[in-house]
């Protein structure tokens, strides 16, 4: 093994928290942020209680402040990543409100930027690069899939028919990583195939997103890269997943101000959330008995939850101290399932 690193860390989930920073339009807003320590705490503030009595501090594996980087990030996860190569299963996942910095974390503001590329470029770009140094003795072939979750239905986002058909999931074919047999499966050699297809990617979540206006905070996407490895010299074969999902927005919705659809998505994201995060939380756990059946999200990445898989999850924080109350929640979500 070439990543003994990744072995050599206690358990298989980790949780990061990142905190972006201001945006344009927040200009003169208090932070929330009071510190962050070099073992992975992080001291919140409560506005409403000002001084050492509204601190309240937490625990991660690491946190990125507001000056972290998006190469400061990928440099810290970049041996779980790699260790797809290896056959092991992967899954990463951003929680946050909307606007708290997930789709920034995994796939970045603008594409035509190479400096703030998020995590799933980074991840195939280096994928493709190790593959290739470890081609004289290896054979990889790496493929993607894109899907989305919206309402608990499923859909391809990579379908270039913009077939909005719903998909089943079929637990036979958990071992494809994905239990999503229908699903459109694209091979991929360089980060040009990648840009390509998601351009499809994106422009199939705007096709749905007429009637609905910012449907993609939400509805969870999952991106999941294939590796599929032939030892030249054994014969032997490998697969490995790897999982980049940017889930809907975790914010809690006043059941006395939304009605009809509103609702029902709401229901549907809370539903799923805490399904995932009761799978973690039993996984932490070693439970018996892991709940994967409660919500489409952990059916569909059942096979890559638990037994050697790594799970790595980035809880995302606005600053802002008006989102005070959607960011306790946040971390509370995550202090449960570390
Ligand atoms: P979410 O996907 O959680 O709704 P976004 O990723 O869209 O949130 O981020 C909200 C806004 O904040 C976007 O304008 C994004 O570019 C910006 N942003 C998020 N994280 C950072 C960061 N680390 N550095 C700079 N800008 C960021
Ligand atoms: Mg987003």
């Amino acid at each position: 093994r070439l990543f003994n690193e990744v072995q050599d860390l206690k358990g298989n989930i980790r949780v990061f928290c990142r905190i972006r920073p201001f945006i344009p339009g927040q200009a003169g807003r208090e932070t929330i942020l009071e510190h962050i320590g070099d073992d992975g705490e992080l001291t919140v503030a409560n506005p409403s209680k000002p001084g050492k009595e509204g601190h309240r501090m937490f625990k991660f594996t690491k946190v990125f402040g507001p000056d972290a980087s998006q190469v400061d990030v990928y440099s810290d996860i970049q041996a779980f990543i790699r260790s797809v190569l290896d056959g092991y299963n992967v899954c990463i996942f951003a929680y946050g409100q909307t606007g708290s910095g997930k789709t920034y974390t995994m796939t970045g503001p603008n594409l035509a930027t190479e400096a703030t590329w998020g995590v799933n470029y980074r991840a195939l770009n280096d994928l493709f690069q190790i593959s290739e140094t470890r081609s004289s003795t290896i054979k990889y072939e790496i493929l993607v899939q894109m899907v989305e979750i919206y309402n608990e239905q499923i859909r391809d986002l990579l379908s270039t028919f913009l077939d909005m058909r719903t998909l089943g999931i079929s637990t036979a074919s958990q071992s494809s990583g994905l239990a999503v047999p229908d699903a459109s499966m694209h091979p991929v050699r360089s980060t040009s195939d990648v840009m390509d297809l998601m351009d499809i990617g994106f422009k199939n979540r705007a096709v749905s997103a007429t009637s609905m206006n910012e449907r993609s905070s939400r509805s969870h996407s999952i991106l999941t890269i294939h590796v599929r490895g032939n030892d030249l010299k054994t014969g032997s074969a490998l697969h490995g997943n790897l999982h980049l999902v940017d889930l809907a927005g975790s914010e809690r919705v006043d059941r006395s101000e939304v009605v009809g659809d509103r609702l029902r998505e709401a229901q549907h994201i809370n539903k799923s959330l805490s399904a995932l995060g009761d799978v973690i939380f039993a996984l932490a756990q070693k439970g018996a008995h892991i709940p994967y059946r409660n919500s489409k999200l952990t059916q569909v990445l059942q096979s890559s939850l638990g037994g050697q898989a790594k799970t790595l999850m980035f809880v995302q924080l606005n600053p802002d101290n008006v989102s005070y109350s959607e960011s306790l929640s946040t971390l509370k979500f995550a202090e449960r399932v570390s």
